[in-house]
């Protein structure tokens, strides 16, 4: 086709142009869906935008609400990114099919292996930002030190009558427990659930902080908690939580043997994502040293990035300095969830 030269390069211009602003409208935004919400989340964000040009617009709900979110929304989903809160609600909603596999040399560095989904050759689905421990507390009062030194021991009979948790099927005893039975094995895993519940000083209710109180009440000699309740007690203005934390002390179980089970909150590029390269970018974003500080302090939590150490006085004062964290890795949740369940279901873990 002839064409005069100028009306052939107009519209050349006009193609680059036509092309620049639909990779512009692609380059310029990320959508978040979140089930954190920290005041100190929004520097953070600020910070990826303005050294990105990235807007992020953000979806707000609890993780229940977000997967519902997704699933309802499906592949007009305009999820790019999704941030929840631990291992089984990651690897749940990994398995109904909402994230996709991403191949990043920098997260590959940055966070440890056994803080993310299994690799595969498509890449990897979930990646850890910060962690948190699931710790012992207890009545010295009432319990030694040396009989709540590891997990192993709240299905001892000498705890009797004492030991309190949350349900066992809330996300954060599910992983706990998937990651134990990865390490001892299903038989002596679900004898030990059996043993828990043979000790218990309650039916399983309310959530972790409830537990530290119920402790500190009397009514419970021994409970679970993740770490950042007992430091948000610990911080607190208030004399009673205050004085909670007076009568309980935490321990970090398994510092002898296999490690302190810790868990993660996390991020996923969505499966429908529009924005796949502003999501990957987001995702190395959370795993420098800048963002780690603020993720992690957002929810006195510790840092998930190789190297990166974010300094709490509350998680100090617990303890907490070098302790050893168990390297069962969290794709071993997504593993043994369902059979998890089917145990608790089972030994009449509520
Ligand atoms: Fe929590």
């Amino acid at each position: 086709m002839q064409m005069y030269r100028p009306i052939a390069l107009a519209l050349a211009a006009a193609a680059t142009l036509v092309g620049t602003s639909a990779a512009l409208a692609q380059d310029k935004v990320l959508n978040l869906y979140s089930a954190r919400h920290y005041q100190t989340d929004e520097a953070m964000y600020a910070e990826f935008t303005r050294s990105t040009g990235i807007k992020i617009n953000r979806v707000d709900a609890d993780d229940a609400g977000i997967v519902a979110r997704l699933r309802a929304e499906g592949a007009a989903s305009p999820a790019d990114v999704v941030l929840l809160v631990d291992a089984a609600r990651m690897a749940a909603a990994d398995s109904q099919g909402l994230f996709q596999p991403i191949k990043s040399a920098k997260l590959d560095a940055a966070i440890p292996a056994n803080l993310r989904a299994a690799a595969t050759a498509d890449g990897v689905t979930w990646t850890g930002f910060s962690t948190r421990a699931r710790v012992i507390v207890y009545d010295p009062l009432r319990v030694k030190a040396e009989d709540v030194a590891n997990y192993e021991q709240l299905a001892d009979p000498k705890l009797k009558g004492l030991v309190c948790t949350r349900s066992g099927s809330h996300p954060y005893n599910l992983s706990l427990f998937a990651t134990v039975v990865e390490r001892i094995g299903d038989e002596k895993g679900e004898a030990w659930l059996k043993g828990i519940v043979a000790n218990m000083a309650r039916a399983p209710k309310g959530g972790d902080t409830d537990q530290i109180k119920a402790v500190a009440s009397g009514e419970c000699g021994v409970a679970v908690t993740n770490s950042y309740y007992a430091a948000r007690l610990l911080k607190s203005d208030k004399a009673e939580d205050k004085a909670v934390m007076e009568k309980v002390r935490v321990v970090f179980p398994n510092q002898g043997t296999s490690g302190t089970h810790v868990n993660i909150a996390g991020a996923a590029v969505a499966k429908h994502a529009k924005n796949r390269e502003n999501a990957i970018a987001f995702m190395e974003f959370l795993a420098s040293p800048f963002a780690q500080e603020y993720f992690a302090n957002g929810n006195n939590e510790f840092a998930a990035a190789k190297g990166v150490k974010v300094d709490n006085p509350a998680l100090r004062a617990m303890g907490s300095d070098d302790f050893k964290a168990e390297q069962v890795p969290l794709a071993a949740v997504a593993k043994n969830l369902t059979k998890v369940q089917q145990m608790l279901d089972r030994v009449g873990y509520k």
